[in-house]
């Protein structure tokens, strides 16, 4: 479900094009706590950080 970029270590979704050969993850760290962590426009399609998880 969740990809982090080999470019910069973001985090993206799965389905993200920004993120290329980025590498799957089973889970996000645990660094991120809420959708302000994560930059990428592909998390724009959830509403609140409760969807993602
Ligand atoms: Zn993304």
């Amino acid at each position: 479900m969740y990809t982090m970029s080999s470019d910069d270590f973001t985090m993206h979704t799965s389905d993200c094009d920004a993120v290329g050969g980025g590498m799957p993850v089973s889970s996000l760290p645990d660094e991120v706590t809420s959708l302000d962590d994560l930059d990428c426009e592909c998390w724009g399609a959830f509403d609140s950080f409760d969807e993602i998880e």
